[in-house]
């Protein structure tokens, strides 16, 4: 769910895919979720955005089950307090969007993706061996994964926390899913979805693996998760999916065509710089770093913003939650700069963007 209705967010980058189609034994597999993501982006265009998305003012979850086929939302398996049901994919996709919420509700003050109790709705087993996951502008789909290069898609939390705050910020700052304001709407979705297993979890920044899609790999990849926040490009390196592409400095920046402008692959710039914060200023992430960047993400950012208006927002924001020239206000200035990008000298600055 980003700005754009024809778009879908999914959790797999599509260079993973279209590497997968080089090799005569994922080509089939690879193509078919091509094409499943592509029609599911025609549906999206149809339902348009949010429709059939009813406020509850309240956690509300329902999860369905598509029994391998197509058709959405599928079989009603588990409501709202429904007790848990032998089936993996649907214990997880209902406890980790509850646990989203949770994080959203008691750090943020967020009453779900569009702070008004939108339900969240998930169908799991989408179709036969579909390597993707990912949120349609009114629930989130899951794959259950081929099996050989990747596991079932419910299995991490931070995976689910990614694209539930593709919803937050389409709510939000509505940043454009295309070019830098594409690429910081991708980070945004792993900076919260990270905190949001790190919060479950307890890990303070020290603690945390920093990873996005941990476990996802089956034992046949040689790689670690999707993407790797404290060191961008180094998540995988494996023949049958390719090399992790993300830059983690401005030097590095990929002019592309593909991925929207590579959203998935400039993320790691920005999500860099956001882990180096968190971890100059310490402790937990959500209680201090995480909350300059969602002052940010919410007032201070808009559709165009490029990773310049981030950088300003986020020392701007630091400096009106704790300080001008405090600890924290220059630590996200040294992490911008670390990562090769200036923030506009503080702490006269301005904010930046409409909020929405
Ligand atoms: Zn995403």
């Amino acid at each position: 769910m980003c700005k754009s209705p024809e778009y879908i967010c999914t959790i797999l980058p599509p260079h993973i895919l279209t590497k997968m189609t080089e090799s005569n034994r994922h080509r089939e597999r690879a193509l078919r979720t091509i094409a499943l993501t592509e029609r599911a982006r025609g549906r999206r265009s149809i339902l348009g955005t949010m429709l059939g998305s009813v406020p509850t003012g309240t956690l509300r979850r329902t999860i369905y089950d598509a029994q391998t086929s197509e058709r959405l939302p599928g079989t009603f398996v588990r409501g709202e307090g429904d007790a848990e049901t032998s089936d993996v994919a649907v214990t997880e996709a209902y406890k980790y969007s509850g646990n989203t919420y949770d994080f959203y509700k008691q750090i943020l003050g967020r009453n779900s993706v569009d702070n008004n109790g939108l339900r969240l709705d998930s169908t799991v087993h989408y179709s036969q061996q579909y390597d993707n996951a990912f949120w349609d502008g009114r629930q989130m789909i899951y794959g259950d994964g081929d099996g050989e290069l990747f596991n079932r898609f419910t299995l991490d939390l931070d995976v689910i926390g990614h694209e539930l705050t593709h919803g937050v910020t389409q709510n939000t700052a509505g940043l454009e899913y295309a070019g830098q304001s594409g690429a910081l709407n991708e980070s945004m979705s792993d900076v919260f979805g990270t905190m949001v297993k790190q919060w479950v979890l307890g890990q303070s920044v020290d603690q945390a693996d920093w990873l996005i899609g941990a476990g996802l790999f089956t034992t046949a990849v040689t790689g670690v998760a999707l993407r790797s926040m404290k060191d961008p490009g180094s998540a995988y390196n494996d023949s049958q999916i390719g090399k992790d592409p993300q830059p983690k400095n401005m030097a590095n920046y990929l002019d592309t065509t593909e991925d929207n402008g590579g959203v998935h692959i400039n993320s790691g710039i920005p999500n860099y710089a956001f882990y180096l914060a968190a971890t100059s200023i310490g402790g937990n992430a959500w209680e201090k770093t995480g909350k300059i960047w969602y002052e940010t993400l919410t007032k201070r950012l808009s559709p165009k913003s490029d990773f310049q208006s981030a950088a300003d927002g986020t020392v701007s924001a630091a400096g009106d939650l704790f300080g001008q020239n405090s600890n924290e206000q220059k630590a996200v200035i040294d992490s911008w700069t670390r990562v090769g990008i200036r923030p506009a000298s503080a702490p006269s600055i301005k904010t930046v963007g409409a909020s929405r």
